[in-house]
């Protein structure tokens, strides 16, 4: 069972409600200029916008208008605020891609996979089912087995994305309970469109464009898009979808190549982006003929 638990509801009092809701707390803050966010800066990310300003993907992408110093004398990144020309949104983020780690983080953490206690309890709060009769005798597990297990708890593993973040006339709701349900996901969406009868051909026509330009762009040739997501924002007049958050996208080693879509081994850096997007588009599809 999908539950969504409400965690931030004073929404309409707030010009900037994200500076709470986004990701890492305090990663966000208003920009000097009108229309701008500023997000905690990463040097990797910022690797990625400017390229992105530079790529046949840009119009899909915020704007990036450079470092901002914050008084605190924090580097941020200014960007384009993707919220900014809508009247109380709806807003959806879907982290895409069938693993949310990077190779090197797995590696790393199978290094010296010391056994964990607290990732063993995370597991068994979940599901008591999951651990097998040694780390059940042991009451601990390494970190590189909790970090593939995880995936295989929300639609990550199965759909190629999962549903960070929905939020609607200000009520945040957070996935806690992961299942990776295709129903239960259609029922989500379905609930949060109801009322919208335009918005989900748009939907689908925006990400068919993304698709097509993700076929031709450079940067997603040569890059593995790890924890990257699609922010879907609508509202009664519009709607529009972006690729945000590209802290954790690496530029592939040269003679790399990955198609984004076939299955993802140790090793391959196959990110499956591609089933992700097939999924929602195939999925919204099905919504639109319901
Ligand atoms: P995490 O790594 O936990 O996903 P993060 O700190 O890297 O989080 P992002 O994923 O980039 O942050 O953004 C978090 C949220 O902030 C998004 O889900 C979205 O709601 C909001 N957000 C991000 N970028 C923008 C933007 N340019 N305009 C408006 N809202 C944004
Ligand atoms: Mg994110
Ligand atoms: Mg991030």
């Amino acid at each position: 069972i999908v539950q969504w638990t409400p965690f931030f509801q004073t929404y309409k009092k707030q010009r900037y409600p994200w500076v709470q809701l986004a990701g890492h707390q305090g990663n966000f803050k208003a920009g000097p200029e009108p229309g701008t966010v500023l997000k905690k800066l990463c040097p990797k990310e910022e690797e990625c916008f400017q390229i992105l300003m530079q790529d046949l993907l840009r119009p899909y992408v915020p704007v990036f208008k450079g470092q901002v110093t914050s008084e605190d004398g924090d580097l941020y990144l200014q960007l384009q605020d993707l919220l900014s020309d809508y009247v109380q949104p709806c807003v959806m983020d879907c982290k895409v891609g069938v693993r949310t780690y990077l190779e090197e983080e797995l590696s790393k953490a199978k290094e010296k996979p010391k056994l964990r206690k607290d990732m063993y309890d995370k597991m068994i709060q979940i599901d008591a089912q999951a651990p097998t009769l040694e780390e059940h005798a042991a009451k601990a597990v390494t970190k590189p087995r909790y970090m593939v297990w995880r995936e295989t708890i929300s639609s990550t593993a199965t759909l190629g994305f999962r549903i960070e973040m929905l939020e609607e006339r200000g009520h945040q709701f957070r996935r806690v309970q992961n299942d990776d349900g295709r129903e239960q996901i259609k029922m989500a969406f379905m609930e949060v469109l109801s009322g919208h009868a335009s918005i989900l051909p748009r939907y689908i026509q925006r990400l068919r464009a993304i698709r097509a330009t993700l076929a031709v762009s450079e940067f997603f040739q040569t890059h593995e898009v790890i924890g990257s997501s699609l922010l879907f924002v609508h509202d009664h007049n519009h709607a529009s979808i972006w690729l945000i958050d590209f802290a954790k996208t690496v530029s592939l080693p040269p003679e790399l190549h990955i198609d984004h879509y076939s299955a993802w081994k140790v090793g391959n850096h196959e990110d499956g982006y591609l089933i992700g997007i097939n999924n929602l588009i195939d999925i919204f599809v099905e919504l639109q003929a319901a």
